[in-house]
């Protein structure tokens, strides 16, 4: 769960450049919850993401993260709370270590010690059925570099890697931009499962209308800093094709 209480954060504050990226923003995501956030650019949809992520610090305004006030909180420490998926595939995942490693090395980032890896075999049991799960016939391949994937291939285990070691937000910033269209859909149909799946509250960051229209249970638009429009889940639904262009301008 997500709430966020009167957030504003202005960059370059009393200089020409000064910009009030995000104005008096209210807003709460709950559990299972799987909001698309769609605005021109510049509207602050990604200030809005790294303030909830903790790697923006807001002027003034609350952020609680499953109850828990973190408003004040470093971003290292709100990773029990949050993972993120962004537009780089490379970002998420480390080129020169194996899949098994990279999970490895997420679980060790965020588990207590006692937790961490169990027996070896058993760790590799389990991400081998949790890749086996994405259906994209990675989980024979969990001994091969990273780096010999493609970008969607990527996206997808740093999504699932997100589900297994972190908390229950998924923040998900244009995570299909830089891939193919078919790449592009197989990534958004397993964050989709994956947030049904473990009842995560989610925020998807989107310029691709046909997402925005096809995913997530409610719709925002941001403009100039701003929530202008919220749309719930009946709502959404009930968007023609048409009517979401509108959204777009
Ligand atoms: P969006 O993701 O909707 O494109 P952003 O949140 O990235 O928008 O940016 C909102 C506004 O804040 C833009 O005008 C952008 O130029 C500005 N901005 C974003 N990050 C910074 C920063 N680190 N320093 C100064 N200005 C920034
Ligand atoms: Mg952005």
């Amino acid at each position: 769960m997500i709430e966020i209480r009167n957030l504003d954060k202005c960059y370059n504050m009393g200089k020409g450049t000064e910009i009030q990226a995000l104005k008096q923003i209210n807003l709460t995501v709950t559990g299972g919850e799987f909001v698309v956030v769609v605005g021109s650019n510049g509207s602050g949809k990604s200030t809005l993401l790294n303030v909830i992520a903790g790697s923006v610090v807001p002027d003034s305004g609350l952020i609680f993260l499953d109850k828990t006030n973190v408003t004040g909180i470093k971003e290292h420490l709100r990773t029990k709370f949050v993972s993120r998926v962004f537009q780089n595939p490379l970002a998420g995942t480390a080129s020169d270590l194996t899949i098994l490693d990279n999970f490895r090395l997420a679980a060790l980032r965020t588990q207590p010690k006692t937790l961490r890896i169990g027996v070896n075999e058993v760790f590799r049991r389990v991400v081998r059925e949790k890749i086996a799960g994405l259906n994209m016939g990675l989980e024979d391949k969990v001994d091969q570099l990273m780096g010999t994937l493609s970008g969607g291939q990527r996206q997808a285990l740093t999504l699932l890697m997100s589900v297994m070691d972190k908390g229950n937000i998924l923040l998900l910033d244009e995570p299909t931009a830089a891939l193919d269209p078919r790449s592009a859909k197989t990534v958004m149909q397993i964050a989709d499962k994956l947030i049904a799946e473990y009842r995560l509250t989610g925020i998807l960051i989107t310029h691709n209308i046909r997402e925005a229209y096809t995913y997530g249970s409610r719709i925002i638009q941001m403009k100039q800093g701003e929530l202008i429009r919220d749309l719930d889940t009946s709502a959404k639904a009930n968007l023609s094709n048409t009517e979401i262009y509108e959204w777009f301008d």
